[in-house]
């Protein structure tokens, strides 16, 4: 949940060659406090350079999470969202009434997940852990 992730530089870690176009995604993407699709990604490149297509948008996503640099998640409307992999490890929680989507992190989750694997022979070396509800008290 640290911000402001310098994807340029990951980019140039991992050898990815960096157009001008990508590098404008790159700060959009480090710049995002949310986990935004495709669309929601290409409104923010477009405003800051409006000849970024929707398709270059698509074609650099892929290549970053290919390249470990974005993770991709799917929080059940079908779209794919998207936040740096360089986050600290954290897991979300949907509101699915509005779609709004929660980080957090529990300690005892964490230690729970470990034993879970450890009784299963394993050594835990990642998880996704998506929980999806409805605020209480909301007026339905
Ligand atoms: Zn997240």
């Amino acid at each position: 949940m640290s911000r402001k992730i310098d994807i340029e530089a990951l980019c140039a870690e991992k050898g990815l060659r960096i157009t001008e176009q990508r590098r404008v995604i790159a700060q959009v993407l480090g710049e995002s406090e949310d986990h935004p699709d495709v669309e929601a990604l290409h409104a923010r490149a477009s405003a800051v350079d409006p000849g970024i297509s929707i398709a270059t948008v698509y074609r650099t996503v892929r290549l970053f999470e290919e390249a470990g640099i974005l993770e991709r998640h799917d929080f059940g409307d079908g779209r794919a969202r998207y936040e740096a992999a360089a986050e600290t490890h954290h897991d979300h929680l949907i509101d699915v009434e509005t779609g709004t989507v929660i980080e957090f992190v529990d300690d005892e989750l964490e230690a729970l997940q470990r034993r879970i694997a450890e009784k299963l022979g394993f050594r835990l070396v990642d998880h996704r852990m998506e929980l999806y509800g409805v605020a209480l008290g909301r007026k339905g």
